[in-house]
């Protein structure tokens, strides 16, 4: 297959994959033990956490590893109601991931007042919407920072701003922003990330948390993670984060132009072949390499199985989602039709992809195009 997927998950870097079995021989013992083998572990978990907290410029112990951004959303949305019991109120935004909208419908079964905030067609959320519904019952603020449909772009922080203005906690799911986009760590007091996303394993993320903020866990035990996430740490996959990151600090400029130029280059090309061809957000901030177009005419769910079989993946709405054919949350809190929201197929590439993939991605489009849109 060539892999246009890399918002749903990207392949673990060679080099890295490489040293997985290295370290899981050399930091075997459990981090949590006094004896030499254990305190290299403990080594190996804070030398990672250092090296991630020097990069987003936060103190390191505001760094809390977790399994995943799932798990890391849920423990900050949470452990959040659980810390601030007087507030009862949730602003969030209607673009999040479910990973967010889920653990915050949750909660609004158990009494909280949950408030959706206005976004424009081009997905970025109205900040006079935001201020209006604060209010001193309000607990926190949800904003994710770069959707993972669109590749929209929130600017945290204007966002911060204005939380902190208010008064209130700001808590931003930057899962796809992580190493791609500047995180303004400053401005946001909470966020999250995932490692698969960025060619790291999966099993393995971090939060990030301001350190006077009051947070409950979610999992009660040995009192790992500075009493945040219990649990024997995962010393291989946090080493494995800690190398991507170095990798992609690195090499940054050079992954942020490729993905660039393979985004603009599929864009020129796309237009060439179906001059009538939507692309979402296009006049927003994107990320460099999430794209979702909305072809005239034919549905995405067929056009993803016409690609497949050329051996082409790319997916529809979010991953999490796909294989169920209704329309993205997301397209619609745009405005989008749910006719046309069920047309809209993504694209999003990876460091690994090639010009030569693009150009026979644009071919297949250009041949299946061509074959389906007589039927309709
Ligand atoms: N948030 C966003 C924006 C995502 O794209 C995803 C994954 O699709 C998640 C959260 C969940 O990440 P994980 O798979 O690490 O739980």
């Amino acid at each position: 297959m060539i892999y246009f997927d890399n918002a749903a998950t990207t392949k673990v870097f060679p080099e890295v994959l490489d040293k997985i079995k290295i370290w899981s021989q050399d930091f075997y013992a459990n981090p949590n033990s006094i004896h030499s083998d254990g305190q290299r572990s403990r080594m190996a978990v804070e030398e990672s956490r250092r090296y991630i907290a020097s990069f987003l410029g936060v103190p390191e112990d505001e760094i809390i590893f977790t399994s995943c951004a799932t798990e890391s959303n849920n423990t900050i949305i949470r452990g959040l109601a659980e810390g601030y019991p007087e507030k009862d109120e949730i602003l969030i935004s209607p673009i999040e991931h479910k990973s967010v909208l889920n653990p915050v419908r949750y909660l609004s079964k158990r009494g909280y007042k949950i408030r959706f905030l206005k976004v424009d067609s081009q997905g970025i959320v109205d900040l006079d919407d935001l201020n209006k519904k604060i209010t001193p019952k309000t607990l926190f603020v949800s904003i994710i920072h770069v959707n993972n449909e669109t590749g929209v772009v929130q600017d945290l922080e204007s966002i911060g701003k204005v939380c902190k203005e208010r008064d209130v906690l700001f808590f931003s799911d930057t899962v796809q922003s992580f190493c791609k986009i500047d995180i303004n760590s400053d401005s946001v007091d909470f966020f999250s990330v995932s490692g698969h996303k960025i060619n790291a394993p999966k099993g393995i993320g971090f939060f990030r948390r301001k350190k006077d903020i009051q947070l409950t866990p979610l999992l009660f035990g040995g009192g790992q993670e500075f009493g945040l996430r219990s649990g024997t740490e995962n010393v291989v996959y946090i080493k494995a984060l800690s190398e991507t990151v170095r990798i992609w600090n690195e090499n940054r400029a050079y992954f942020i132009k490729k993905l660039k130029d393979l985004s603009g280059k599929f864009i020129n090309g796309l237009k060439t072949i179906i001059p009538d061809v939507e692309i979402v957000s296009e006049n927003a901030e994107r990320s460099p390499n999430i794209i979702t177009v909305i072809f005239p005419k034919i549905d995405a769910q067929t056009f993803i199985m016409a690609l497949n079989t050329e051996g082409i993946a790319v997916s529809s709405g979010s991953a999490c989602s796909s294989g169920t054919p209704s329309p993205s949350h997301v397209l619609l809190s745009y405005g989008y039709s749910e006719e046309k929201a069920l047309r809209a197929v993504r694209f999003s590439f990876g460091v690994d992809n090639t010009e030569e993939e693009v150009d026979i991605l644009l071919e297949k489009i250009k041949d299946i195009f061509g074959k389906l849109s007589v039927f309709y």
